[in-house]
């Protein structure tokens, strides 16, 4: 498991120290490698890139003579992924952006999609591999990996953490290094969802929205409004698809085209809801604190 590969992606670095805290690790059969801060340049700087001004998660697998940020990777490849026969790689949402926990995986590798639900976060995107990242050169090399996406870059956000660890322990269980007995089964049934959409600015301005993460959206629902400082010129935001929101803009000020909601659209969006209700009534708390306006 590693995170930080986004230096301010650091919701993971807590996810990581609690995990390794527990009792239960004393009876772990195998070996769990940690990596609580892969991009540390990042994380002192408090940025998403290296020094180079390069995205590590666009690098691998990298080469040991290119760039700062390709040499990393391939030290990461080497000494990292060639050792492991599983991974999770833990992110955030990034550019003032907070993501509701979920799990991106290649549901394609049996072997992948058997991890993604046993993680038990109630929605899964079948992401693509996106070229470059750690996702997609350690799937080449034929390991499964999960990337679990919650919360937000540079802040620590309570629930976020409490799933992340449930589900590293869980699928822990399900790869045999816990015991069956030793781990809770979560009820969560996970769904993989059918796309995922942005829904972009129509003008620029100062944003005001009202959806929560999680919250249920209908085809041309109102999400919200981005006005002038005089609240003049209202243009109203409108989602052009139904679904769940799985991310969302955290800073009111807006440009014309930013990505403001990110929707997860099922075909049965009433099960996802049920699923998280069922979600926060396990993990326990807020899943994240409720938008203003
Ligand atoms: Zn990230």
């Amino acid at each position: 498991m590693c995170a930080a590969i986004h230096g301010d992606e650091i919701i993971g670095v807590e996810i990581i120290r609690r995990l390794l805290k527990l009792k239960i690790l004393r009876h772990l059969r195998g070996t769990l490698i940690a990596v609580p801060v892969v991009n540390v340049y990042g994380l002192i700087n408090h940025t998403r890139y290296l020094p180079d001004r390069r995205d590590l998660n666009r690098f691998f697998p990298g080469s040991q003579k290119g760039s700062l940020t390709s040499r990393l990777a391939d030290i990461f490849m080497k000494e990292i992924v060639s050792n492991s026969t599983h991974g999770i790689d833990l992110h955030a949402g990034s550019h003032h952006r907070i993501n509701l926990p979920h799990i991106r995986a290649c549901v394609d590798n049996p072997e992948t999609e058997k991890l993604a639900y046993a993680f038990g976060a109630p929605v899964i995107l079948n992401a693509d591999l996106r070229d470059g990242s750690l996702r997609q050169a350690v799937e080449a090399e034929g390991i499964p990996m999960l990337l679990y996406e919650a919360g937000e870059a540079l802040r620590f956000d309570e629930f976020a953490v409490r799933a992340g660890v449930k589900g590293i322990l869980a699928v822990m269980r399900t790869i045999g290094m816990l015991k069956s007995g030793t781990v809770k089964r979560s009820r969560i049934q996970p769904i993989v969802a059918k796309s995922t959409s942005w829904v972009r600015a129509p003008a620029s301005g100062i944003l005001r929205t009202q959806v929560p993460l999680g919250g249920k959206i209908a085809v041309n629902q109102k999400i919200g409004e981005i006005a002038d400082p005089f609240d003049e010129h209202e243009s109203a935001v409108i989602s052009p698809v139904a679904g769940i929101v799985i991310g969302r803009m955290d800073l009111p000020l807006v440009h014309n085209g930013d990505a403001l909601i990110h929707i997860a659209s099922f075909d049965d969006s009433v099960a996802v809801s049920e699923s998280l209700d069922d979600f926060r009534e396990e993990i326990g708390g807020s899943m994240s604190p409720q938008p203003e306006g």
